[in-house]
């Protein structure tokens, strides 16, 4: 699904010099690289504060412990994410509230959240799915309006912009009170192992998100607040440090890939290409195409037998899924989320796809569809 190889080939004197410069530094954590990403990367977002941590679900969850919400407090985000985004709030004894979709964004869908909010909500997780932001201005109206706090999961989506009524731009992550991203090597701006960062602009929100990541520790060794062990290390900062100035490359590298996937499918009558908002800029972490008369699995396999990876993304919505059922669901009640679970395939999508693969993808999949 991605080419991790040929680009980091295309930049291989500079990765390995900045990874030897680490070694031989020997400071492994918390070097100099880290302060110097997280700085670049507050320029690069125009946010206050970034905090540097171990990984996108670490982000989620310790942006959900700066809350300081009680157990039973409700935090409502979508059946159609990944597990990471329901699980931090099951896992911190807080109750999630599943809402459904947007059926052209596959986003929030901000008249599902207004119905969803009891007097128990306390927070909304609206995760930028796919590379393309929330419709962000409604649900800001009602965070504001129930008192609800944002925390945005933006592991999908970092470098997209978020385009208000009034035509003001914000890079996704950092439109609500919290934003959350992952650095696992597959995303739009990953690393060479796990990582991730949290944004925001509430500089006290920004404190104690420091002070947790850090075993909740302000003055060494004296622990004011349960915090957890979350950092990113010198190395993988350095690497993102690098692919950080490529960052907006990479998105139009992806952009003209969707460009050109979409000149092949667009009109089809079994192929329903993504659908780009006008309040959003879309940085495709997925090409994702919903499928209608045919069997996706039997496609996938039949690229697979190709040489070409598809893939699933996702298979089973959330409160379709063991660990997250619940009485108050059941199958039918997200009707949108259900049937693009039934009909999504994704295809290769990265920064370094040629119009020679591209040529070979896009006739093999319309030579199955057309047969
Ligand atoms: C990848 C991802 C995460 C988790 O990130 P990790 O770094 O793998 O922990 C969370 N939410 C979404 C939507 C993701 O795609």
């Amino acid at each position: 699904m991605v080419d991790l190889k040929r680009q980091y080939e295309n930049m291989q004197e500079e990765i390995d010099a900045a990874v030897l410069n680490v070694i031989r530094s020997t400071q492994y954590i918390n070097g100099p690289e880290v302060k110097d990403f997280q700085s670049e990367l507050e320029a690069y977002l125009n946010v206050r504060h970034v905090i540097p941590c171990a990984n996108g679900t670490d982000a989620l969850q310790v942006a959900m412990m700066a809350l300081d919400l009680k157990p039973g407090d409700e935090v409502i985000t979508t059946s159609f994410t990944f597990v990471a985004t329901v699980e931090v709030i099951a896992l911190l004894g807080l109750t999630p509230v599943l809402v459904d979709v947007d059926p052209d964004t596959f986003n929030m869908d901000p008249g599902a959240l207004k119905k969803a909010i009891t007097p128990k909500t306390k927070a909304v997780v609206p995760v930028h799915l796919f590379g393309q932001s929330v419709h962000m201005e409604p649900i800001l109206g009602i965070a504001d309006e129930h008192g609800l706090y944002i925390i945005e999961d933006n592991a999908q989506a970092i470098g997209s912009e978020y385009i208000f009524n009034d035509g003001t731009r914000k890079k996704t992550g950092t439109i609500g009170h919290i934003g959350c991203t992952s650095f696992f090597p597959s995303k739009n701006l990953g690393c060479y192992g796990d990582g991730g960062a949290i944004f925001t602009n509430n500089s006290e929100l920004a404190q104690k998100l420091r002070i947790i990541v850090n075993h909740g520790m302000e003055v060494r060794y004296y622990h004011d607040s349960v915090g957890v062990n979350s950092r990113l290390d010198s190395m993988q900062a350095a690497i993102l440090r690098i692919k950080l100035r490529r960052l907006d490359d990479y998105a139009s590298a992806r952009q003209n890939a969707a460009d050109y996937y979409d000149k092949a499918f667009g009109g089809h009558p079994k192929l329903s290409i993504p659908v780009r908002s006008d309040f959003s800029t879309h940085v495709f972490h997925q090409y994702t195409l919903k499928t209608s008369g045919i069997n996706r699995f039997e496609l996938q396999e039949y690229l697979q037998s190709k040489d070409i990876p598809a893939m699933v993304y996702y298979p089973v919505p959330m409160h379709m899924q063991k660990a997250y059922t619940d009485p108050r669901y059941k199958q039918g009640d997200f009707p949108v989320t259900e049937e693009l679970s039934e009909r999504v395939i994704s295809l290769p999508m990265h920064t370094e796809l040629d119009e020679e693969q591209l040529t070979y993808i896009t006739e093999t999949v319309l030579g199955f569809c057309n047969r």
